[in-house]
């Protein structure tokens, strides 16, 4: 099994993370190691790694050469897992180590990806949780894949999924979205984020809006499509406009010249924005292809030389 852990500036959580995390996964008498990826850490973050590298050698440690945010650092830890089973979670002791063994047990059952689902967190103010909400609920509408509120980066694949997530080489990346879109038997289990163990979050208002915005796009190609609804819209608009104005024209109550400018701006106005939405379909299709994603991902093999779908876990 490896456990993938993204720290920034943790120097602080690292070996209360390190000790919990390796309590948990002793008992389960399995093969195990650590990764932690540095995410360009301006603290002793690399030191303690490097000194727990050489103390264990079920840890190893990645240090990125710089920040490259949180979901590029699971993404690289999860590149060099060589585990059966790959479990990503923050090193700040908000996603409990305790629960590893429950997340293999249903792995152990069969289950391909065991996912999370955060219920609360304690010591979160109203506004940050009602609007994590509301973000749900508006991604979930603009895009085809479904995330539960509360889900997280806390989850366990099996290795099977971490070889078709490897296929996916996007840069700006929402994994959530990615993990529900690759399928497979997946399985949810809520739990309760405690504080932070120590240190305050990584996520400064303006990285948790540019990770917002990145779930929408990478999902959605619905913002491409506003420009064609609203040329829709305003073409109908024009038409009740321009007869309008062709009436005022004809019984005289016009001012001269009016009916034409408004004739052409509502003409010109309603076909630049039905363009732009056509542009804007190519744009979407672009944007697919330049993601080079794979075409399609197979859950098994059967007969010939394939993999027996259930494997001894
Ligand atoms: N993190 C990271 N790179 C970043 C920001 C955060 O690797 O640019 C790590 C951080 O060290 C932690 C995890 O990602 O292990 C989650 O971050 P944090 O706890 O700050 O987020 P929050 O729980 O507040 O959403
Ligand atoms: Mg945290």
């Amino acid at each position: 099994m490896s456990i993938v852990v993204p720290v920034y500036n943790e120097q602080l959580n690292i070996e209360k993370f390190y000790t919990e995390a390796t309590k948990a996964v002793q008992n389960l008498d399995m093969e195990y190691e650590i990764i932690f990826v540095d995410d360009g850490s301006r603290d002793a973050t690399p030191l303690l790694l490097s000194r727990l590298t050489q103390q264990d050698e079920h840890v190893r440690a990645l240090l990125l050469a710089r920040n490259f945010g949180h979901q590029l650092a699971i993404t690289c830890g999860m590149d060099h897992a060589r585990g059966d089973a790959i479990v990503t979670m923050d090193g700040d002791l908000q996603h409990p180590p305790e629960m590893i063994p429950q997340l293999v047990q249903y792995w152990r059952e069969g289950y391909d990806v065991v996912q999370t689902i955060r219920k609360d967190t304690k010591g979160v103010g109203f506004l940050k949780r009602q609007t994590s909400k509301w973000y749900y609920r508006l991604l979930n509408a603009l895009s085809p894949v479904h995330i539960a509120p509360g889900g997280s980066d806390f989850r366990l694949i099996d290795k099977r999924v971490l070889a078709t997530f490897k296929l996916f080489r996007e840069h700006d990346r929402f994994i959530r979205g990615m993990i529900d879109d690759i399928g497979y038997k997946q399985k949810t289990v809520d739990f309760v984020a405690p504080p932070r163990f120590a240190g305050k979050s990584k996520f400064s208002v303006r990285k948790m809006l540019h990770f917002a915005l990145d779930g929408i796009m990478a999902y959605s190609k619905i913002p491409l499509r506003i420009s064609f609804y609203a040329g829709l819209v305003s073409a109908f608009l024009s038409v009740l406009i321009i007869l309008h104005a062709l009436y005022s024209s004809a019984v005289g109550s016009a001012a001269p010249g009016w009916t034409t400018v408004i004739v052409v701006i509502c003409i010109l106005g309603a076909l630049q924005l039905m363009f732009i939405g056509i542009v804007g379909e190519y744009i979407g299709r672009i944007f697919e292809e330049v993601k080079q994603r794979p075409l399609y991902w197979l859950r098994a093999e059967l007969g010939g030389r394939g993999e027996p779908e259930e494997r001894n876990r």
